[in-house]
């Protein structure tokens, strides 16, 4: 089975995999000569398009200038087996809906113009039914180990060799509680409506996603506020990491905000492309912040 790799929000891997794709988040690592001002995870997406996907298909939703002007690269535009996907900013009026839809009909030509096949109703039901489960066995268990302080992650994608800030929490005494970031819980859909789906399971996909998904672009964006307060508190959450690319407005922008939102202190975490050095400046403020809630 072929494989495409999805970058950004809203996104479903259901829709892919009714293609008959198998659908994977991709997770570049840096890549070497980002200009100053530019997003290290923006140029990563642009460097793996311009290889065309390094094989597989690439789908890439577009939610900020910085990956529009990425995309728009020479080099990158038009590339074979390159899908670029425009997610409208606003989400409360009908308009708004009807584009992200009509983006993934879009989406569903592109992944049949590359051999896929056409979904069915029920193709596309069964799809949302597997991932439902996949969803359902991964947010099962979770509870935090005695001794270790529970945090909530937030922020938007991170680069492969960022990731090593996972370890570095588990080091210092902390634990995963509650996963904000891009591909994490929160942007997960809604769970799927068993009546929508008989009805009209492609609606209902378009639902559980576009209706739901909080997230940092979309506005208002207070639907990211009130999901984050509400899960930091069931929770336990008594610690937050904004993590966040150096050159990220967006993020950056709203940090304040979710810093009064989160009911619990906050680590505002830039990380820069090449990510985290055990002992280096980033690991020292995480070891700092991890020992103030002891
Ligand atoms: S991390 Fe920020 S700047 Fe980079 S692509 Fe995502 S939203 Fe855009």
């Amino acid at each position: 089975m072929k494989t495409v790799l999805q970058v950004g929000p809203m996104i479903p891997a259901e829709w892919i995999e009714a293609h008959g794709f198998r659908a994977r988040a991709a997770v570049p690592a840096a890549a070497p000569d980002a200009q100053m001002g530019q997003c290290a995870w923006a140029h990563a997406v642009a460097v793996l398009a311009e290889k065309g996907g390094g094989g597989d298909n690439l789908v890439v939703a577009a939610s900020c200038d910085q990956m529009r002007r990425a995309m728009a690269n020479p080099s990158v535009a038009g590339k074979e087996g390159v899908f670029l996907m425009s997610l409208p900013a606003t989400w409360q009026t009908p308009a708004s809906r009807r584009l992200y839809e009509g983006e993934l009909r879009r989406l569903g030509r592109f992944l049949v113009s590359r051999g896929g096949l056409m979904p069915t109703p029920e193709r596309l039901r069964q799809a949302m039914r597997r991932c439902a489960s996949r969803r359902r066995r991964v947010a099962g268990g979770r509870t935090c180990p005695p001794g270790k302080i529970p945090l909530a992650l937030v922020g938007g994608p991170w680069l492969e060799n960022q990731r090593a800030i996972l370890e570095r929490i588990q080091f210092h005494g902390g634990w995963v509680a509650l996963d904000g970031m891009e591909n994490g819980e929160r942007s997960c859909p809604a769970p799927f409506d068993e009546k929508g789906m008989r009805q009209n399971p492609f609606r209902e996909l378009a639902r559980a996603y576009f209706d739901v998904v909080p997230d940092v672009f979309r506005r208002p964006n207070d639907r990211l506020f009130d999901w984050l307060g509400e899960n930091c508190e069931k929770r336990g959450v008594r610690g937050v990491l904004v993590i966040r690319q150096v050159w990220c407005d967006l993020w950056h922008a709203e940090t304040p905000r979710i810093r009064d939102c989160a009911g619990a202190p906050l680590l505002d975490l830039d990380l820069a492309a090449e990510g985290l050095t055990p002992g280096g400046r980033t690991d020292a403020r995480l070891q700092a912040f991890l020992e103030t809630l002891r």
